[in-house]
């Protein structure tokens, strides 16, 4: 997606005003952009009518490029789009909240529902899992084993009761061990039937649930957003979690579900980990989709990882496209520590867009870039030099040399010879010092780029 919407801003560079003429061939790539990316069609259609209608009565800002102006008009409809605000979780005021987590099968539930619990057990919130999914005696290990992982309690009753049953007795269980939150995992099935509605309709009306979320695979795209609406239709749901969205590029599922449904995206699976499951954000994914990073999403992930003050810093510098090589460092030490590289790759400006097969690779190559890093002279140097004069009185020089590689690429960019003795130092070729001083000036442009868009109309999602 992203890449079909740069083309779009580019043929309006040169423009002095956005006009109906002018706007027509963005607008077209910007319409294929979306149907490539699965994006259903009536959505499509609104979406592009909107934003060429506000493009074309926007006039002339002074000090903003047309081509910014429409980035922006795109970023704001997208935002929109996607519902605006962030939509949270509600909680029950007296007793526990239940959650009722419904959907086909293999899109994630069972997953999810020891996700949701390690997210909430964060927040403070004592949970409890209650296993009903009857027709497979591995999916209530699963959970088992998944709920031993987190650490939370899971309510299982074999599989010889029926769900409803089970949902009664579970409810029972959690009040009478105070749980903040019971979360329930129901069977799926591989298509929408009736038994799974019916068996739903049961559970939901014996749990009475807070929040009842059908959870989709963003692969599916558009089709999730029909989905969202069927199951809606059917037993009446609150949100709905988007699974896989590590391995989809396209975006078109997160684009359509609100628009098609009504009901809202409230949460995102972005890997495998117990860890891997976050808010939705419209704004930031709207920053996404334009191909500008998901920055706030990783410095948020970055704090909780890093010092306060360093998350700050890397914040500014990010904006300020001052960004270095030791930031680069902290950045690769900070993902292992932040979850999959899939997810940390797609957040840094310029590095998104990672297929899975890639990942290994990516991995490899981190250790191969810290190496060269490592390599580098960091900063302050201190050179010594003994003047004697004669035996008893000497002086000493000493002087300290700013050599900064770290902090100063281009002193790399210039010096064949720096290259060539940080590939001696490290054990790399020459070739691969290179290719990284050459990634970290694209990693500065994209930046630039990103601030020129910020200048040019304060875009939401950057500047909240
Ligand atoms: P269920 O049939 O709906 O209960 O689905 P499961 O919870 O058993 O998940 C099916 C598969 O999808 C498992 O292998 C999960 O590890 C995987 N999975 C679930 N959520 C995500 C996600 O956000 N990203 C990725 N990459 N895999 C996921
Ligand atoms: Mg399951």
């Amino acid at each position: 997606l992203t890449s079909g919407l740069e083309a779009a801003w580019t043929k309006l560079k040169g423009e002095e005003v956005l006009t109906k003429e002018n706007i027509a061939e963005p607008m077209r790539d910007i319409r294929r952009a979306l149907l490539e990316a699965d994006v259903s069609l009536p959505v499509v259609r609104r979406f592009v009518q909107s934003v060429s209608d506000q493009a074309v009565g926007l006039g002339v800002i002074r000090g903003v490029k047309p081509d910014q102006q429409l980035v922006k008009i795109v970023h704001d409809e997208l935002v929109k789009l996607m519902g605006g605000e962030v939509s949270e979780l509600q909680f029950s005021k007296s007793g526990p909240t239940v959650i009722l987590l419904a959907g086909l099968q293999g899109v994630g539930k069972t997953t999810v529902c020891a996700k949701l619990a390690c997210y909430l057990k964060k927040q403070g919130k004592s949970c409890m899992l209650i296993a009903g999914d009857v027709y497979r005696p591995a999916a209530i290990d699963q959970l088992v084993i998944l709920g031993e992982q987190v650490i939370v309690p899971v309510y299982t009753a074999g599989t010889e009761v029926k769900p409803a049953d089970i949902a009664k007795q579970g409810l029972q269980e959690a009040k009478k061990n105070n749980v903040d939150v019971v979360i329930m995992d129901t069977a799926g099935r591989l298509q929408i039937d009736k038994g799974m509605m019916d068996e739903l309709k049961d559970v939901k009306k014996v749990l009475n649930p807070t929040e009842v979320l059908l959870v989709v695979d963003a692969m599916t795209g558009q089709e999730a957003a029909a989905l969202v609406t069927t199951f809606n239709v059917e037993i009446g749901i609150t949100g709905a979690i988007l699974t896989k969205l590590d391995g989809d590029s396209r975006g078109g599922a997160a684009l359509s579900v609100k628009e098609v449904s009504g009901k809202p995206i409230k949460l995102v699976g972005r890997g495998e980990r117990m860890e891997d499951l976050e808010p939705f954000y419209p704004n930031r994914m709207a920053g996404r989709v334009l191909g500008m990073g998901d920055v706030l999403s990783f410095v948020e992930k970055a704090e909780e990882v890093m010092r306060e003050e360093d998350a700050e810093d890397l914040q500014k510098k990010i904006m300020s496209a001052k960004f270095d090589f030791n930031d680069f460092l902290k950045q690769t030490r900070a993902v292992a520590k932040m979850g999959s590289m899939t997810r940390v790759l797609g957040m840094i400006p310029g590095m998104g867009k990672v297929s899975p097969a890639q990942i290994r690779d990516a991995e490899k190559s981190l250790v191969i870039m810290e190496a060269m890093i490592e390599a580098m002279t960091p900063g302050f140097c201190f050179f010594f030099h003994l003047i004697s004069f004669n035996t008893k009185q000497c002086l000493i020089l000493v002087w300290l040399r700013w050599t900064e590689e770290r902090e100063k690429p281009e002193l790399l960019a210039e010096s064949p010879e720096r290259r060539k003795r940080v590939a001696k130092d490290s054990g790399k070729t020459e070739q691969q010092v290179s290719q990284l001083v050459a990634q970290i000036f694209q990693m500065r442009v994209r930046m630039k780029n990103l601030m020129g868009v910020m200048e040019g109309g304060s875009i939401p999602a950057l500047s909240e």
